[in-house]
């Protein structure tokens, strides 16, 4: 009997480049949604742009946040409530979207996404990522309904931040690697159109590494297409396999042992270099990643993360234990193994 079945939720308007955040309006009113917008920000995007989106919509209520916690999803949930709101609209980099994002699941809305820049894909994806204490969620929610990304605006965004996007999806190649892998060996379901869908956005962006400059509009537009991509391979899968491996892993662990040090893109694109020599040892493609990554001036090197090499070692070799999925990692690596690839790689 074929029992198979799938359901693809993506954004259903996508709206990219120069000057759009001031069509933010039209492209809600095609969304044919009901009830008043609730603006969810942060103090520094709500400086640069809150305006021209309160200039939309008449009397918009709205937060502002500090920091990304469950704190300020109740915040934002009893506020929403309050206002009564039919959607939410989230203004700014991460936090205000990661917490719309699982603020709207719990309102049963739908939100929009603005980012502010364009430093992971999760300003497209389904997922979202709150920490708590010494460690992160990562929660399952849906994709944002609408995505409005204003070019001009995200080139204004400090460039490391421009560049961390650009190693979050850097990091793809290695983690449709552990996505293949989980498939052989442990029969985790494996969408090819995902996986090359995932990886031809990795190609693409290298491939285009010469216009990813500082004070390049083009940038933002290279990376911003490329994220859009990427969470649509995410949505594609029905989860974040196609975009998040064992480099993944890693970089979750890094935020508990230490936090706030790095980038999350950052610690990905560092980590994707030493999961690829993992892959394909010392001859494979591992310096193809470093090189993409140098190119685009993100790190390639603890030194450059800003993180000591014992903690390198320690993430690496601990970040099975993250979550249940599995990777190239396998059941954990040895610390011999872990040295060996960090220092080969010139992480350490
Ligand atoms: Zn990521």
């Amino acid at each position: 009997m074929f029992d198979k079945s799938t359901w693809i939720k993506l954004p259903r308007n996508v709206l990219q480049g120069h000057g759009v955040l001031d069509d933010l309006s039209a492209a809600v009113d095609e969304l044919y949604l009901s009830g008043d917008p609730f603006l969810v920000t942060s103090p520094s995007p709500d400086r640069i742009a809150g305006d021209r989106v309160r200039d939309q919509f008449d009397g918009i209520a709205s937060v502002s946040l500090d920091r990304a916690s469950f704190e300020s999803v109740e915040r934002v949930v009893d506020a929403a409530r309050e206002a009564d709101a039919g959607y939410l609209i989230a203004l700014g980099g991460g936090k205000p979207i990661d917490v719309a994002k699982m603020a709207s699941d719990r309102l049963d809305c739908g939100f929009i996404s603005v980012p502010t820049a364009a430093s992971h894909d999760g300003i497209v994806s389904g997922r979202s990522s709150i920490p708590e204490g010494d460690t992160r969620h990562s929660v399952a929610a849906d994709p944002p309904l609408a995505v409005v990304a204003d070019t001009e605006l995200l080139a204004e965004a400090p460039w490391e931040l421009t560049t961390a996007g650009c190693a979050d999806i850097i990091s793809n190649y290695t983690a449709v690697k552990d996505w293949e892998l989980a498939h052989r060996l442990k029969n985790v379901e494996y969408s090819e159109y995902a996986g090359a869908l995932s990886q031809m956005t990795a190609e693409m962006l290298v491939g285009s590494a010469d216009s990813i400059k500082p004070g390049l509009e083009e940038s933002a537009w290279i990376v911003t297409k490329a994220l859009v991509s990427s969470g649509v391979a995410m949505s594609i899968a029905g989860s974040s396999r196609p975009a998040s491996g064992a480099e993944h892993l890693f970089s979750h662990q890094l935020d508990r042992i230490a936090p706030g040090r790095a980038l999350h893109g950052h610690q990905v694109g560092v980590g994707s270099i030493m999961t690829e020599y993992f892959h394909s040892g010392a001859r494979g493609e591992w310096t193809d990643i470093r090189d993409a990554l140098s190119t685009m001036g993100a790190p390639t090197t603890a030194d450059e993360l800003g993180i000591d090499g014992e903690t390198i070692i320690e993430a690496l070799t601990t970040a099975h234990e993250i979550r249940d999925r599995y990777t190239i990692l396998g059941n954990g690596v040895s610390e011999e193994a872990a040295i060996e690839a960090a220092t080969i790689t010139g992480v350490i």
